[in-house]
Order: structure tokens, then sequence, then C-alpha cells
């Protein structure tokens, strides 16, 4: 037996997000930058609540910061507009505030616009919440938001998807459906990147997010937050995390992750805090462990985390 989740509504395609009529009584989550992008306008939400402080890796204080900003304010609709940070942020607030969520990423890869989980830091930690609360009403997927991206965020989000979907497809926890749908996401995702061709990377991400946000991640994103803990960002620390990950595993997409690594031309990454002591608070992290195929100990760990940093 085995149960699909995802959000109610799902819509893709180009300009998607532009021609969507949203309430007037919406509050915006998002990260500074978007006005300038000229993303409100795009939208048509000039009038809409603003809450434009979502940084990289939030916390969940922000959670608390937001709803005593608004708690008093007309709202009926949370939209989460940005890369993952600014959807964890915005599914989690609206859940609290028990708010309409539409999400809508401008960065393609983490999958969080139809996923159950929000990622925040706590205790200066990251951490991952899973919760039926947070799926979106309405996720809107438009590649429109790709177009002007910069490479470096082009490549760390695409890397981000192409881990969650080999991932996923290895996940202990996954079936016929995730299968499916990680296998067709990792092609979409591999002919996207050796092409550049940035609709399949969008539509790859979505998919990939609809296959692991069934199952889940496993082994590399485990080994991946002592990184991030240390400033690389989530899809820079996959990029290898990853990659040992699939080898130890024995994973059918080990050499093909590789070469993507290579052809996104990644900078090695090296862990600062000790290793035994970074293998502890991994091993801590049974919401993906638990789900790797292989039994992963101690010992493993820190030899992956050594492997890593040569
Ligand atoms: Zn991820």
């Amino acid at each position: 037996m085995f149960t699909i989740k995802q959000p109610n509504k799902i819509i893709f395609g180009c300009n998607s997000a532009n021609e969507y009529t949203y309430s007037k009584k919406s509050l915006v989550i998002t990260s500074n930058g978007s006005e300038k992008r000229g993303w409100f306008d795009y939208l048509g939400i000039n009038n809409s609540y603003i809450f434009d402080d979502v940084i990289p890796n939030p916390s969940i204080e922000t959670i608390d910061t937001i709803q005593s900003e608004f708690s008093n304010s007309e709202i009926d609709t949370v939209i989460g507009l940005g890369g993952g940070s600014s959807l964890d942020v915005a599914k989690y607030v609206a859940s609290k505030m028990q708010k309409k969520k539409i999400l809508i990423p401008t960065t393609f890869g983490s999958g969080s616009e139809v996923t159950r989980i929000s990622v925040l830091k706590v205790n200066g930690l990251k951490k991952s919440f899973h919760d039926d609360e947070f799926f979106a009403d309405v996720a809107i997927v438009d590649s429109h938001f790709i177009e002007d991206s910069p490479i470096d965020i082009i490549k760390n989000s695409a890397i981000d998807a192409v881990a969650q979907c080999s991932e996923g497809f290895d996940s202990k926890n996954g079936n016929q459906y995730t299968k499916f749908m990680c296998e067709h996401a990792f092609q979409l995702l591999e002919n996207g990147i050796m092409n550049m061709d940035k609709e399949k990377i969008v539509l790859g991400s979505l998919i990939s997010g609809l296959g692991f946000g069934n199952c889940s991640t496993t082994l590399g994103h485990a080994l991946s937050y002592v990184f991030s803990n240390e400033g690389y960002s989530h899809g820079h620390a996959l990029s290898y995390t990853t990659a040992v990950a699939h080898d130890f595993n024995d994973s059918k997409f080990s050499s093909r992750f590789k070469k993507l690594v290579e052809k996104l031309d990644f900078s090695k990454i090296k862990l600062k805090m000790n290793i035994e002591d970074a293998a502890e608070v991994i091993l801590t992290d049974k919401k993906h462990l638990d789900n790797n195929p292989k039994i992963v100990s101690k010992g493993d760990i820190i030899a992956l985390i050594k492997k890593i940093s040569n």
C-alpha cells in the first residue's frame, strides 16, 4: 500500500504566474530584491501586504516575526514567492495562520512548492519539518523566472533537484510512483543541464519535487547539512555529499550524477568542524538515514566526510 500526496492544484507554464488572479488580501513572503526585479508588477500584487526579509537558510524566529507583524492585518492568502527559503517560510507561516497558500518558485530545484517539507534553522542548525498542513493550495510553476536567473542560482538549484530525485529513487520509503517520477525527473534534468535547456530544468525540478516529496531524500542530504551550517549553499554541499552517498549506496545514478557535478563546475568543499562531532550530528538525522537503502554507521559517516574533504 502507498499514498500519493501533492498540492490540490499545480499550474505549470510560462507566464502562468502573470495570468493568475490573486486575492487583494494577500500577504507576500519573499526576499528583498523581488520588487526591484519587477516581480510584484509581474504578478499584479502591488497592493498586497509584503514581507520581503527572508534570508537564505532562514531561522524559525522568522515565523514569529511575521506572525506578530501581520496578525492584525486582514489577510486571507499567503503567497510564497522566491527560492526554497521563501517558500519554506511561507508554507510554515500560512499553516500557523490558517490561510490559503499559493507557492510560486523563482528558482527551480528545491521542489518546495509541491512538498510537505519546510526546512528552517533551530538554534543555528538546519532542521526539516514535515507536515501535511504545509501543502500549497495552489503551486504555480512559471519558467519566466528562470530567464533572468544568475547562472550560480540555476546551477545550485538544479543540482539540488538532481540530488533529490536520485536519492528519492533509492529511498526505502519509495514506491512505483516515486520511482517513475524520480527517474523521469533525472532524465529531464540531465538533459536540461548538459544542454542548458532551461525549460527542461524547470519541469525536471517540479517532477523531482513530486517524486521525492512522496518518499524522501536519504544519505546525501543527511551529510549535507553540517556543510550548509558552515556556509556552503545547499546545492554546493550536495554536489559532493550526494556523490559520495551514491557511491556508498551503489546507486545506479552514481556516475551520471558525477558527470553533472563536473559539468556545473562546483569547487571542492571542506568541513571545519571536528569530524567526530559532525558524525554525531548527522546520526541524529533519522528522517533521512532511516530511508537510506543501506544502514549507515558512525564509522561510515566519518569515512564519507573524509572522502569529501580529500
Ligand atoms: Zn535538497
